[in-house]
């Protein structure tokens, strides 16, 4: 078979014998543009197409993503889409998950109802797996849009950015840190109290990036949610803002958000393996990133707490996170105090699927690499959130709670105020995010020099340190029980992943 390459352009799908003009219901399918992915579509019936996804440039091993606009159709015209060329074949598609859906007329995505979507071995496709869906266009003058998940491309996180902009706040900086191969930004947003700036004082840092896998649109969406929280003038954000610098990269792989690619940049690298030794012409992006982060870790006046990179799970539900195995025991139990008060805080953050891991399959990644280069108290972790759906367990029986947009913004908004708890655990933060009103860092900071004037808050802020203290305590003994499990979880986890990644 031909290589399918580049992507669909208004392309008339007409039955083989036809010629001239498309009529009304020869559909028309286009993929050209921002994030579009289509490469071919063969015609089987009037009812039936088979549709391959355009794999990412330069590197023909992945094909998941898609995102492709249908028109010309008739009025209750009724087809199937037959999705045939999938790179994995682990999928969400087995546990009810279903293609992305709007038109022109009906703007917000829905999910196609998962009735209608089938995911099997093929035999008229060398056993491949192939995620067939039934459709019925209810109106001849829309344009209809399908998409694997929700799309986020590069323009819309421009207009985002733009618009945060505009609001000219005082404790939110927007740098360029450089540009990608074909010329995008990489931005990088810096949210603190402009005090922390300019001040002599030890600076904590709290770095977060974001969809270097460009496919995992969902990251996209809890950085906002991560971004609009910290922002905000919830009590919570504000002494957040008094306490930590925020530094956050929304989007690593620009070109390959652009382009329409599921896991690689331009050149066909998959960017979450080369952290190791990223080349500025290659790789311009985490090289940037990268040497930002060794700057502030070798700089006496920043100290970085967490890095956190957020990508998209397309096999397991829930939010979770990947953190690694250190040899240091106590290094390794503190990185599992952030993953619980999370899971405390978010309903749809699941323990059982969160997992540290050191096999070889994940050397390069982000999280592995900066965990071994930066400070050792940095604490390194991914946060994976499912392509599908979460599982509550309330009640008796779990049910899945497909993820919305706001869902997946809400999981960051909820990950940006576990800081405070977290920082009040380790006694850094002591303020009540209600009483503070204008407590800011400074005189917070100064407060235990600042014997006379300020006694009752010195001793009140001693108190929770305190409490905290033993908070602390009780949740590193806790840590000690996910450590167990890890034990005996991991190795299952880390061989679906190693199959997964090697039958690509
Ligand atoms: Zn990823």
């Amino acid at each position: 078979e031909e290589p399918v390459v580049g992507n669909v352009n208004k392309f008339a799908v007409v039955p083989p014998s036809y010629t001239g003009r498309p009529k009304k219901g020869h559909l028309i399918f286009d993929a050209c543009f921002e994030s579009g992915n289509l490469g071919r579509v063969d015609y089987i019936t009037e009812y039936e197409y088979d549709l391959f996804i355009r794999p990412d440039t330069c590197n023909p091993r992945f094909r998941v993503w898609f995102n492709f606009t249908v028109e010309n159709v008739k009025a209750d015209q009724r087809v199937v889409f037959n999705v045939v060329n999938f790179s994995k074949t682990k999928s969400l598609y087995r546990d009810g998950m279903s293609p992305m859906v709007k038109s022109s007329s009906r703007p917000k995505w829905v999910r196609v109802p998962n009735k209608h979507v089938y995911y099997y071995r093929c035999p008229d496709h060398r056993k491949n797996y192939v995620m067939s869906f039934a459709f019925c266009f209810d109106r001849d003058t829309d344009v209809y849009q399908f998409a694997y998940c929700y799309p986020y491309s590069y323009t819309r996180l421009q207009n985002y950015l733009d618009q945060l902009e505009k609001k000219h706040l005082d404790y939110l900086q927007r740098d360029l840190l450089c540009l990608s191969v074909q010329q995008r930004r990489l931005d990088i947003l810096t949210i603190t109290n402009p005090v922390n700036l300019d001040t002599e004082e030890r600076q904590k840092v709290v770095f977060v990036t974001a969809r270097v896998h460009p496919g995992e649109t969902p990251s996209s969406l809890v950085c906002q949610g991560f971004i609009d929280f910290l922002i905000s003038n919830h009590p919570v954000a504000k002494v957040l803002r008094d306490h930590i610098v925020f530094k956050v990269v929304p989007m690593l792989n620009p070109d390959g958000v652009y382009l329409g690619n599921y896991r690689c940049s331009l050149m066909g690298f998959d960017l979450n393996r080369h952290w190791q030794e990223p080349s500025p012409w290659a790789h311009p992006t985490l090289y940037a990133t990268k040497n930002l982060l060794i700057e502030m870790d070798t700089n006496e006046k920043t100290e970085v707490d967490f890095y956190i990179d957020v990508h998209a799970h397309s096999t397991l539900m829930n939010g979770f996170m990947y953190g690694n195995i250190y040899e240091d025991m106590g290094r390794f139990e503190r990185q599992a105090v952030f993953p619980k008060l999370l899971c405390a805080n978010a309903d749809d953050f699941s323990l059982g699927n969160t997992a540290f891991n050191r096999d070889s399959v994940k050397a390069g990644t982000g999280r592995r690499t900066l965990g071994g280069v930066l400070d050792e108290n940095t604490h390194c972790y991914t946060l994976e959130v499912s392509f599908y759906s979460y599982l509550t367990n309330s009640g008796t029986s779990a049910v899945a709670l497909p993820y919305t947009e706001e869902g997946y913004m809400k999981l960051g908004r909820n990950m940006a105020r576990t800081f405070l708890d977290y920082y009040k655990l380790s006694g850094f933060i002591s303020t009540k995010p209600n009483s503070g009103g204008g407590v800011n860092a400074k005189s917070h900071r100064t407060s235990a020099k600042d014997t006379k004037s300020n006694h009752s808050q010195q001793r009140s802020a001693s108190d929770s340190m305190s409490r905290g203290d033993d908070r602390y305590d009780r949740m590193m003994r806790e840590s000690r029980v996910i450590y167990d499990k890890t034990q005996t979880d991991n190795p299952a986890i880390r061989m679906r992943d190693k199959d997964n990644y090697r039958r690509n």
